[in-house]
């Protein structure tokens, strides 16, 4: 087990010219920009962003991969910048770290093993302790050519703890599986996790992977850190537009609004739109009339509603998946999407009225897309 410290670390590629070429030059080139956080001893983090934004480098910098243009990173007490990877007590499984074909499962697990110069039977014993965990242990004198795809990751990721590291890094581990194959795995890795015990830090984009494994999550944006949280946390209450849009499936409905005050009260108001639905109470002293924010909702979060508190609107889009409908209307140039579980069954064009869960609904600075709290 470790503890993991970053303090301010940048990360700017000596040969971002050229990766830029043709583009206009981004205000700064910093893949990684200013990134601090610090994780527990013992602590399962997802690093979480689009593409592009700086999990890999990260991650890779943390590994002792790549080096780091400026900052400090520590293990425990140790500042780790300038120690070699090997040095690092770091166990990796990288989405393109392969494994040596000439070789046995067996032999893959106890390759770097053996290079420490542990002692047979010590080997032995490593590898009959994570085999199981990461049900390997029916593979092992089978060859790399011979698994199938989610075999070899539980290989690469057996490998990687087998010589029990403070710090686990994995990096997109379970891209190349197809969805039965990555939630069987995302379990056992989580299960490993537990038994394992060891600071734990993923890389992906795939936001159920993180939120269903990791304790913190970590969001990305222009390699800079935009929320850390628990996947609660930045599930219910996202720090900025952002983040708000970028968790949660389907995304949170933002829609640019004009607060309207009326004799009932205040009203979100839509360009192009006769939709008027009423502000919950609880925001009256942050808002005030004819003030322009971003309005956050998400689809499970408008409800349909026979109270004739909102402006009647046609339906645009009705989609009956089974387990959930969703429902589309129209807002100005918008789609303002809802999903119900209720058996509610509508046709294009049937006249609903909406109401907004007035404690799940965000409020963000229109120009910032900061949360107004
Ligand atoms: P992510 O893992 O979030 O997709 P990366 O960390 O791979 O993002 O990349 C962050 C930024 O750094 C991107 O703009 C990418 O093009 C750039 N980058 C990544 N690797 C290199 C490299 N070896 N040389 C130059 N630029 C790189």
């Amino acid at each position: 087990m470790a503890r993991l410290t970053l303090n301010n670390v940048y990360k700017r590629y000596d040969n971002t010219e050229k990766k830029l070429f043709g583009k206009k030059k981004a205000e700064n080139d910093f893949a990684v920009n200013d990134l601090s956080f610090s994780c527990k001893d013992n602590s399962f983090i997802g690093i979480l962003g689009p593409s592009g934004c700086g999990k890999s480098t990260t991650l890779r910098m943390i590994a002792g991969l790549e080096q780091i243009t400026a900052g400090e990173m520590l293990i425990d007490e140790v500042r780790i910048n300038d120690l070699q990877s090997k040095d690092r007590n770091i166990g990796l499984a990288f989405e393109d770290y392969a494994l040596y074909p000439p070789l046995t499962v067996y032999d893959n697990l106890a390759f770097n093993l053996k290079a420490k110069g542990l002692p047979a039977p010590q080997i032995k014993k490593a590898i009959d302790r994570v085999a199981p965990l990461l049900k390997v242990d029916e593979l092992l004198t089978m060859k790399p050519s011979a698994l199938s795809g989610g075999q070899k990751q539980r290989v690469n990721i057996a490998r990687a703890i087998v010589r029990q590291p403070g710090l686990l890094l994995l990096d997109e581990p379970l891209s190349h599986l197809d969805g039965k194959m990555r939630q069987t795995l995302r379990q056992e890795i989580k299960r490993m996790h537990r038994e394992i015990r060891c600071t734990t830090i993923i890389v992906t984009h795939d936001q159920i992977e993180a939120m269903s494994m990791a304790d913190t999550i970590i969001i990305m944006k222009d390699g800079k850190l935009q929320q850390m949280g628990t996947p609660l946390e930045v599930y219910d209450s996202p720090v900025n537009e952002f983040v708000a849009g970028f968790i949660g499936e389907p995304p949170m409905n933002l829609l640019r609004s004009t607060i309207a005050k009326t004799q009932d009260g205040f009203f979100f108001t839509f360009t192009a739109s006769d939709l008027r639905v009423q502000v919950p109470a609880r925001y009256n002293n942050l808002i005030s009339d004819g003030m322009i924010l971003t309005l956050g909702v998400r689809p499970v979060d408008v409800l349909i509603t026979e109270k004739q508190s909102s402006t009647p609107v046609p339906v645009a889009i009705y989609e009956n998946f089974g387990d959930e409908r969703r429902v589309s209307v129209r807002v100005g140039e918008d789609l303002l999407n809802l999903t119900t579980t209720a058996e509610a069954f509508y046709k294009r064009g049937d006249i609903i009225h909406l109401e907004f869960n007035a404690e799940k609904t965000h409020l963000f600075n229109a120009e910032t897309g900061i949360a107004i709290k």
